[in-house]
């Protein structure tokens, strides 16, 4: 199977069938070394070997009326996380200039609401222009579902790319959150293609999903063909439903980035939250299993490792730092 899905990617050039990533799959964990080495492949010869690199900064922590059970920062559960305000301008601009330092292209503002308020949008609507000429990067929000006027109105400002994730499967999704549908975020995330604006709609692996829900999930995101696909790996915080699962084994998560990249080989496929606590000393062999981009510094409520750690990791691997936009 290994040498069909090389022939069909490599030299057929096409996209898998749902069926034939269905049959590297059941592969199993041992064919793991097989199935990355034919990811990084693929990697290198659809998207090549540029890394991009991302800053995110989270500009409304906490106090969401959303019930995402593996979210510290709902206001439903009893976390550590304390609800801040919206930062101010040049709160945001020093943050992106950090960004900038590190060699990163893309800047990600992150707010934890269901969706923006007109307060937001106006605030967001100000700062985005603004943040872009000051840095010349190129700026992504992450502010929860949106509207018709509202995706309309973060594209005219010139916002590159919108996170939404799916985070699970639809079969899934009612175990992790049942204040907003699995619907509501398929709609927002075509409205942001529909806008032109690049799509990220990223997953969180190891939530009690089954492997069956992962391939469903893998299935939905081929569907919407985003840009981008930040994987996240459950980081389990203390005070959520969520708080005592297990962190997914390295050899498992290693298979499902392998996975991920041979379903979708054009895409952006980034380490996001928890890669540090799930792969630890592994992180390296995600970078040849098909991951391509990096969130560098902290995550929202959890810390990662330093910004010169991963340079220095990509500089061993000689994996350039860019922007991958014009490759796609
Ligand atoms: S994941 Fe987002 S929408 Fe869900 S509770 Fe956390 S901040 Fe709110």
């Amino acid at each position: 199977m290994i040498d069909r899905a090389r022939r069909a990617l490599l030299v057929e050039r096409r996209t898998l069938t749902s069926s034939e990533v269905r049959e590297l799959h059941d592969l199993g964990v041992t064919a793991t070394g097989d199935l990355a080495s034919l990811a990084h492949e693929v990697r290198l010869a659809y998207v090549g070997n540029t890394v991009e690199i991302e800053g995110i900064v989270s500009a409304k922590t906490g106090g969401c009326p959303e019930d995402c059970h593996f979210c510290s920062q709902s206001a439903q559960f009893a976390t550590d996380v304390k609800a801040t305000p919206f930062l101010d301008y040049d709160t945001l601009l020093l943050a992106a200039q950090e960004t900038l330092a590190t060699g990163a292209t893309e800047f990600c503002i992150v707010l934890a609401v269901r969706g923006p308020d007109q307060r937001t949008m106006d605030r967001l609507l100000d700062f985005i222009p603004r943040l872009a000429q000051a840095t010349g990067l190129q700026i992504a929000v992450s502010a929860g579902i949106l509207t018709s006027e509202q995706a309309s109105a973060f594209a005219a400002a010139g916002v590159h790319r919108y996170n939404h994730n799916l985070e699970t499967a639809a079969s899934f999704f009612p175990e992790v959150v049942t204040t907003h549908s699995y619907d509501e975020r398929l709609d927002t995330c075509r409205l942001v293609k529909a806008n032109n604006m690049e799509l990220c709609c990223g997953v969180l692996l190891g939530m009690g999903e089954t492997n069956e829900q992962r391939l469903e999930l893998l299935g939905a995101l081929r569907d919407l063909e985003p840009n981008e696909v930040p994987m996240n790996f459950l980081n389990p915080r203390r005070g959520t439903p969520f708080e005592h699962l297990e962190h997914v084994e390295p050899i498992e998560a290693l298979r499902w980035i392998a996975l991920f990249r041979l379903a979708m080989p054009s895409v952006i496929l980034r380490y996001a939250g928890g890669r540090e606590v799930t792969l630890k000393q592994w992180q390296e062999l995600g970078m040849t299993a098909g991951i391509n981009a990096l969130i560098v510094g902290n995550y929202l409520t959890t810390l990662g490792r330093s910004p010169a750690e991963d340079i220095s990791m990509l500089h061993e691997l000689q994996m350039p730092i860019g922007s991958l936009s014009s490759v796609l």
